[in-house]
């Protein structure tokens, strides 16, 4: 065997290293949807308002109502590494915000045609960026953020190639929107699929927003979760064993206002249906968790849905207890009392 040719040591272009990366972050048009509202909710806004074409594959269009971006700012918003969330390690500790590492509109710039419409509240007029091209032109809009996402993956088929139907794409959009919505009834949502009003969910109450989205009836057949454990609060409700579904699809579960992935919540909320639920019945729950900052690594990867935990044994306690206590008092959870 001969051994393989020597070829030079290269610095990749940066066009290049972004749409490898891109391959972390973004997916399918869900992760864009995602990555998306992050930056919108990041903002401020109180309305955000998102229209898809074709399962968000021939466009996603957000726009919300936050704070804006300085028309000298925009295009360092599309460059890799370039954030206005955290600028030390310190800050990256006690990060409250969704989003910090900058990535992702680089990310999605580079895997798609991308448009940037911003407007602060001292300019008198709105810029917007083209990405492909760098020009960048006066406007009109009011204060606020619109971000225009068209034929995503039409540089690189192979990843195009690995998108479902137009509905499965929808779908899992919605879930993306769904699952911030959950999080944030403070701001109003709404959701367009081929021009079509889908989903309008105004900003209201917990209560209401659980009712909007999961149904009335989720919030019937749920009990109220309140409970603190040294460091770690978790709130939220979690449904009877009645309202068990077959697949584990209404678990939804945040830490520190981020929708999470997590085995240990995911482990510890079961755990307390063990008595109560047999077969393969998956509990329903939304579950929020409220621990120090500097208790939680959310850089563990690039989408964040995953955390590390300094002490999940901690958590775990924490989520299970809650749960048990939330589903052995159930009266007094009921949705139609005053919460506390
Ligand atoms: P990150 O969210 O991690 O900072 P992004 O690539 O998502 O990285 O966004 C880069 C920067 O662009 C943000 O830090 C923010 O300053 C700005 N930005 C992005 N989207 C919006 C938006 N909808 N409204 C206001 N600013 C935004
Ligand atoms: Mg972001």
């Amino acid at each position: 065997l001969s051994p393989a040719p020597r070829r030079p040591i290269r610095e990749l272009p940066d066009e290049l290293v972004s749409q490898i990366a891109a391959g972390e972050v973004v997916e399918r048009p869900a992760s864009v949807v995602r990555e998306l509202v992050d930056n919108a909710l990041d903002a401020g806004a109180t309305q955000v308002a998102v229209r898809l074409l074709a399962g968000g594959v021939r466009l996603i269009c957000i726009e919300d109502d936050g704070a804006g971006i300085a028309r000298e700012e925009l295009p360092l918003a599309l460059k890799r590494h370039a954030t206005s969330k955290i600028g030390s390690l310190s800050d990256l500790e006690s990060v409250a915000t969704m989003g910090f590492r900058g990535e992702a509109l680089a990310a999605v710039a580079s895997v798609s045609e991308l448009h940037l419409l911003s407007r602060t509240a001292g300019q008198a007029s709105a810029f917007l960026l083209d990405a492909s091209s760098g020009e960048l032109r006066p406007a009109a809009r009011a204060t606020g953020t619109t971000v225009e996402v068209k034929e995503l993956f039409f540089s690189t088929p192979a990843r195009r190639k690995f998108l479902k139907t137009d509905a499965t794409e929808f779908a899992h959009c919605l879930e993306a929107v769904r699952r911030h919505a959950l999080a944030r009834p403070d701001v109003g949502f709404t959701v367009w699929h081929d021009g079509k009003l889908c989903e309008q969910w105004r900003a209201g109450t917990r209560d209401q927003r659980l009712a909007d989205v999961l149904g009335e009836d989720f919030l019937a057949e749920s009990v109220a979760v309140e409970h603190a454990a040294g460091p770690v609060r978790i709130t939220g409700r979690a449904g009877i064993p009645d309202a068990a579904r077959a697949r584990a699809d209404w678990q939804y579960a945040y830490v520190n206002g981020r929708y999470v992935r997590d085995k240990v919540i995911t482990h510890a909320a079961r755990s307390a249906y063990e008595d109560l639920l047999h077969g393969h019945r998956q509990p329903v729950y939304v579950l929020q968790v409220s621990i120090d900052p500097a208790r939680v690594d959310v850089n563990v990867h690039p989408t964040k849905i995953e955390v590390r935990f300094r002490d999940s044994r901690e958590v775990h306690q924490a989520v299970r207890h809650a749960v048990e206590a939330a589903l052995s008092a159930p009266r007094a959870g009921r949705a139609n009392e005053p919460a506390q």
